[in-house]
């Protein structure tokens, strides 16, 4: 069903994936817990072994393609995590002797990710994200993972033109979307092969489930992506895929109200004279603006700055009554954290990534200045 193409975002992801309406039937079919279907004679058709295919991950997976790329025709192939969809891609394409190009700034498993490959026998290149220096590392590389904005410093690099070059150098393209959503940034538009996302974020957005997907136009590729999932296992449940599916329908609402929150919490955060290297790519003076107004359909729930030190942090989080201290951002809550304390980014010791939730704005705001004004005692 596609009658939603030329559809806004909102009308288009409560549709999304939806089956064909049959008399007395739900609109979203529940979800289905089968670890192998009834498959008398030859062992064919959709549904044959739980850890191949399942129903519920078929509706899941038509409602992500439609938001990826809305009137196309692409493949979605959900996994149980995010780092689960980033190995699938990864594992599917590289052999040993090949050349991975990884962002140096990117989110911080990545490193762990590069250990193994390396282990493999696979060479890996890095560079920061920010002024496209990925191009620099371009050279033979069979593949291009690119993280834009970056998690946790929010940098943006040019995709397109980065697409261009690596495909010119034969490398296909892979793009880590999970911190815009399809609904900030549609990677396949801008020529990207593979889209990939921690759905665990903003695409679910209640903190409950964690879950990831890849989606791509070639057949051939997603079929490899599929195939690793099934050699891996790396298998969504049914109930986290249909809460996921439920979570959808309200992505509009609810990323455009974390967009409008990130907005004035960064403006409100540009007049605090403790704040300094505040990001965040909506936000007129900062260095991405340009790009990614050109790049991008919203800028996100992400904001980031830094205190002047550790304790200064401490007490800021200390103080938040609307804003949890916990990883993760994407969702509903709107939480923060000090990044420093998990070692492995390269950020001072009073950075803070603040993922703004869909709290009211004015609410928000306050609380962050008052908790600004009680930590700075
Ligand atoms: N990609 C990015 C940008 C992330 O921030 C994360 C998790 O924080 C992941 C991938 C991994 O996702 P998951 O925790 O669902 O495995």
């Amino acid at each position: 069903m596609n009658s939603t193409t030329d559809a806004g975002d909102g009308t288009r992801a409560v549709r999304a994936g939806l089956p064909e309406p049959v008399k007395y039937e739900p609109t979203l079919p529940g979800p289905v817990f089968a670890a192998h279907f009834h498959l008398p004679g030859e062992p064919t058709g959709p549904y044959t072994y739980g850890r191949d295919t399942n129903p519920t991950w078929t509706h899941l997976e038509r409602a992500i393609g439609e938001l990826e790329a809305p009137g196309e025709s692409v493949e979605t192939v959900v996994f149980a995590s995010g780092m689960a969809a980033i190995s699938a891609v990864l594992f599917s394409r590289l052999r040993a002797g090949d050349t991975v190009v990884l962002p140096g700034d990117g989110y911080q498993a990545l490193p762990l990710i590069a250990e193994q490959l390396d282990a493999y026998g696979i060479e890996v290149r890095t560079a920061p994200t920010g002024g496209d220096a990925q191009l620099s590392v371009l050279r033979g590389a069979r593949l291009l993972w690119i993280e834009s904005p970056s998690n946790p410093g929010l940098d943006v690099c040019d995709i397109r033109r980065l697409v261009d070059a690596a495909h010119a150098e034969g490398a296909l393209v892979a793009v880590d979307n999970t911190l815009a959503t399809p609904l900030g940034q549609r990677p396949l538009e801008l020529g990207a092969d593979f889209s990939v996302a921690s759905d665990t974020k903003g695409m679910t957005g209640h903190g409950d489930i964690l879950l990831g997907h890849v989606t791509c136009r070639d057949a051939s590729l997603a079929a490899d992506v599929r195939r690793w999932r099934k050699v891996a296992g790396a298998i969504p449940g049914p109930m986290e895929a249909w809460l996921a599916h439920r979570s959808l329908a309200t992505i509009q609402l609810r990323i455009e109200r974390q967009c409008v929150n990130a907005l004035a919490l960064a403006q409100a955060l540009g007049g605090r004279g403790e704040v300094t290297g505040l990001r965040y790519p909506g936000l007129p003076t900062d260095p991405s603006y340009p790009l990614a107004t050109r790049q991008m359909r919203r800028y996100g729930g992400v904001v980031s700055f830094t205190l002047p030190d550790r304790g200064h942090a401490e007490r800021f989080l200390d103080a938040l009554r609307l804003v949890d201290d916990a990883t993760s951002f994407g969702g509903v809550r709107s939480s923060a954290e000090r990044r420093g304390r998990w070692g492995g980014d390269a950020v001072p010791e009073g950075f803070i990534r603040l993922s703004a939730g869909v709290e009211d704005t004015d609410d928000l705001v306050a609380d962050v200045l008052r908790a600004l004004d009680g930590a700075a005692r």
